[in-house]
Parts: C-alpha cells; structure tokens; sequence
C-alpha cells in the first residue's frame, strides 16, 4: 500500500491526511508543534495515525510520496533530507486536485486574494451553483473533496501552495497582481516569486481562462515572455479591453465572447481602487462562468467585504475608525490610503519586511496628518515619515493606538489602522492585532 506522510497538521494538513485515508492509503501525519483540539480530534475520528511535537524521521523517510504544509520551508533540515533522497513533495491542493472533478476557479496574487476569493464564492452561490471556498480560507480543499460532492470550488491560493503544485489544472485562474513579499522565501530573488505566481496557469489548456491585470508591469513582462495555451482575458483601469474589463467613465465594463456587462463603480459595495481591480476579476470570472448579468450586479453591490480588509468598525465623534490589520505590506497599504476621502490619522508599524516605504510618500504627504507608529521598533518608520508628517507617536498597543488617535483627530477624519507591517511583535498575528483594535474602538 502506498505510504502517504503529512507534514504539518493545520488545516491543510489535516484535510490532505484525512482524505489520504478515505483514499485507502497508509497515512501518517507529523507535526513538530503541538495540534489545536479540533485537529486531533478529526484525526481520530477517521482513524489517521499521527504524532506532535516531533518528527520521527523512520516513521517519515519511509514514504512515497509527502504532502508539505505551505508553512514549513524548503530549507528546513526534514526537507532537505526528504528531496535529497527524491521522495516526492507535493502540497494539498495539488493532492486533493487528482480527486475532484469540479470545475476550478483558482485566485493568486500578492494582495486581494482572499476578499477576490470571498466575492467570486459569493457570485456563484448566488447563481445557485454547488461550490465549495477553500484553498487559504475556511475548511481545507482535500478535506471538502472528502466529505463532499461540490460541482465548482473557489480556491485561493498562495505562492506557497503553488510551490508544491505540479499537474493540477485551474480552470479559471485569477492572477491579481505581483508586488514584492515572502522573498526570503525565494532567496531573495523576485524572479522566482514570479514564476511560482505563474505556476497559477501551469497545464491550462484553450478552454481555460486566464484572467490577470493588465496595468500590472511585473505580471506583463513575464506573460510576454511565456507561451500560454489559455484563453487570456485581462482587466485594466487604464486602458480599454476587448475581452476582459476595463473602465469607461464612471462605469465597471466587461466583455466575453460577444456579451457585455456594465456597471457604475459607486455601485461597488466595496469601494477603492483595488477593490475595482477585484471586482473587475470577480465579473469576468462570472462572464465566462455564464452567470446572469443581474447575478453580478446585485452580488457586487452586495458583498459584504471580508473581515481585517478596510473594514468600516464605528463612526465616534464624527471620526471614521478603519480596520485593515490585514495590510501587512506596503502596497495595500498604499491601497488603503489611497482609497481614503478625509485626513488621516494612520495607524502603522509592526515586523518590517524589508519594507521600501518610499512608494507611500506622496500619498502620506497628500493625506496623513499624523502617523502612530505602533510597533516594537519603529526607527525605519520615523526615518522614512519624519519629514512628510509633523506629528509623530510611538505606542506600544492596540488600546494606546487607538486612544492617542482618539486625540488626533478632529470631526470628519478617518483614523486607519494599515500597518504596512507583520504584525508578530506586538501580536499572535493580523487577526489578534485587528480584534484588539476593534475592541478598544468599541471601548472609547
Ligand atoms: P490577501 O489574501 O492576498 O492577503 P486580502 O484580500 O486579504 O488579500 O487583502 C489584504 C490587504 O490588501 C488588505 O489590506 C486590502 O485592503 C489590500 N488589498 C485588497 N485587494 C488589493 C489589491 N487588488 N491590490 C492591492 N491591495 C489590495
């Protein structure tokens, strides 16, 4: 019986070993951390043999073939032994692919891929498809294809995932951007994040689409480098498209084979420039997916917008208080600033990534009045701000963020947490640093 391990036992993880079992395969499951609860329970409830806080490499370098959680690096020592021998190593998505027939829709990029992810899922059950949302969020891919019969599956995924993917075919793959994060994951070298982004469209035949921006420079000097068999439909905001998206005026437009469909952006539930890019990729998905023009409109004036993203929390004193504690880089933040109407008192800082803040000037110059630098160390910052914005203050909390804020501004300000950072010094993780913002709003 072929030997399946799994590495790392998260959501993924426990998805992979869990539907290796209902596959018939010899499985075990390894974790060097220790399981949440509900991950050891599931184990046991389908029988999955696994250990925790170690890896037993006997019980490891005997496999066939392992399955990698997008966590664990290619550099870490396990790793290295694993490939130096040739066993295989492929991620769950691409595991979970050889057994789902359903049509995929697969969204990539550096920024936008959960909410793109979230409003395509809402399109389609709102055409009252059979769909599952994995990938990145929710419940794991190779755990729905278990326990499930879904005709389509919406599934965001990362370059990380994409590393361990090598014969799954996207259907419809969404590549919304390129901007440089991770790059100690790929030694530093821009090229490769590229192409791992590319692997997106790997095995795509002519009746696959590839759906991608075009006002993205990174993204187009390599797709002019590359030979693509798919159907090639791309969304701009600069110039107009003959079968893609594009924008006339003060309206959303796309074209597919001979259909149209239009709409006005103030319509957009979910405003801002990169929210145009997201729906703009959200309604081409839906055009080649056939979904009625109606469908579309009413499922972009109504999405509701995803937690942590530029998420509206309280209007208090007639100032705006914005959670975007999921701007962990400096491009969304770019994008969040840019989409604020008012003055800003901005909230940022945290782990810096190498982060080059010189793309914020202008718009920091243009809008924020003060900047609370919330964040261990928060040097890089200062430097790069300290000229632009005469009111500087470090914090060294969430509810000190907030109350300082709750000083600086004045009535019709927005006060925007964007941090532009990681948010591991301060906090367990973008979540916890969002939750905590949030609360101590709610507490003023
Ligand atoms: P991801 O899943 O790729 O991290 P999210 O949808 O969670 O993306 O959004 C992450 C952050 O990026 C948020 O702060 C959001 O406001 C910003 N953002 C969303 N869409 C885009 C986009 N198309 N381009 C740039 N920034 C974006």
């Amino acid at each position: 019986m072929k030997r399946i391990v799994v590495l790392g036992g998260g959501e993924s993880g426990v998805g992979a070993a869990v539907l290796a079992k209902v596959k018939g395969f010899d499985v075990f499951l390894s974790d060097a951390g220790k399981l949440k609860d509900e991950y050891r329970n599931t184990l046991r409830q389908y029988a999955v043999d696994f250990e925790e806080g170690q890896h037993t490499e006997s019980m490891i370098l005997n496999a066939d073939e392992i399955i990698k959680s997008p966590g664990i690096p290619d550099t870490a020592p396990l790793i290295v032994k694993i490939k130096t021998q040739h066993t295989p190593v492929i991620s769950e998505i691409e595991f979970a692919g050889r057994y789902s027939k359903a049509k995929k829709i697969c969204i990539t990029g550096s920024n936008g891929k959960t909410t793109t992810t979230s409003i395509i899922y809402f399109l389609l059950k709102n055409a009252g498809l059979k769909v599952g949302l994995g990938g990145n969020i929710g419940k794991s891919f190779a755990y729905q294809v278990a326990t499930e019969d879904f005709d389509y599956y919406v599934l965001e995924i990362s370059s990380f995932q994409l590393d361990g993917m090598y014969d799954f075919k996207a259907d419809i793959a969404v590549l919304l951007n390129i901007t440089p994060d991770h790059l100690d994951r790929y030694d530093h070298n821009i090229q490769n994040y590229i192409n791992s982004k590319f692997r997106i469209t790997q095995n795509m035949l002519e009746d696959d689409c590839f759906i991608f921006c075009s006002d993205d420079e990174v993204t187009m000097a390599h797709l002019n480098k590359i030979v693509l068999k798919a159907q090639q439909l791309p969304f701009s905001q600069t110039e107009e498209i003959t079968q893609g998206a594009f924008l006339d005026d003060d309206k959303l437009c796309t074209r597919y084979r001979n259909s149209e469909f239009s709409m006005l952006l103030q319509e957009l539930s979910l405003q801002g420039k990169h929210n145009v890019y997201n729906s703009m990729a959200a309604a081409v998905a839906g055009k080649v997916l056939k979904i009625k023009n109606e469908v579309i409109r009413e499922s972009l004036m109504t999405f509701k917008g995803v937690e942590h993203r530029l998420e509206v929390v309280l209007k208090v004193r007639d100032v705006i208080y914005i959670n975007d504690s999921k701007a962990t880089n400096v491009n969304a933040a770019w994008y969040a600033l840019e989409s604020m109407k008012t003055k800003v008192v901005w909230i940022a800082g945290g782990t810096d990534k190498g982060n080059d803040y010189s793309e914020l000037f202008d718009v920091v110059k243009e809008k924020v009045k003060a900047v609370i630098c919330l964040g261990i160390d928060n040097e890089k910052l200062h430097s790069a701000f300290g000229n632009l914005v005469s009111v500087m203050i470090d914090v060294k909390s969430a509810e000190e963020a907030v109350k300082t804020a709750y000083t600086l501004a004045n009535s019709g300000d927005t006060v925007l947490l964007s941090p532009a950072c990681a948010s591991f010094d301060l906090f367990m993780n973008y979540e916890d640093r969002g939750h905590q913002f949030k609360e101590a709003v709610r507490n003023l």
